[in-house]
């Protein structure tokens, strides 16, 4: 019986406080990926209103973090669209998205000389398109 209440009073404390930081790494994370969210999304709805500006953007580890995983663009000259997966951009995770732009180019109507620009319209938290017709950042010539 004594040791049990002396465990108690020795433990007690440090188990709380223990789950206390627990609760308190989770609560600030969930706000973190709230905070990143509201950014990816006021970037998105800016995007696809009013067509930019595209800087400053959120960074595409932001908008995986805040559950925008897909990246919709369109090529200026067919106008085709594709969502692009942004996990799968072999890109450091801090690199803002509007950096992507550049980089991304339509299969169909890049020829060896020139690449019509493309344009990010939005993000979604989905696939929505499909996004095979499009050469990827990341493979690169
Ligand atoms: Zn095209």
């Amino acid at each position: 019986m004594s040791t049990k209440s002396r465990q108690t009073i020795y433990c007690g404390p440090i188990m709380g406080a223990k789950l206390r930081a627990e609760g308190a790494r989770k609560r600030a994370a969930a706000a973190v990926r709230q905070a990143d969210r509201a950014e990816a999304e006021a970037w998105s709805l800016q995007m696809e209103a009013y067509g930019g500006p595209a800087q400053p953007s959120p960074t595409i580890g932001q908008c995986l973090n805040g559950g925008l995983g897909w990246l919709e663009v369109e090529c200026s000259r067919c106008k085709t669209r594709a969502s692009l997966p942004l996990a799968d951009i072999r890109r450091p995770r801090d690199t803002p998205i509007w950096k992507l732009e550049a980089a991304l180019k339509c299969r169909s109507c890049r020829t060896r000389r020139y690449s019509p620009p493309v344009r990010m319209i939005k993000l979604t938290e989905q696939q929505e398109l499909s996004p095979y017709v499009w050469v990827h950042p990341s493979e690169e010539r």
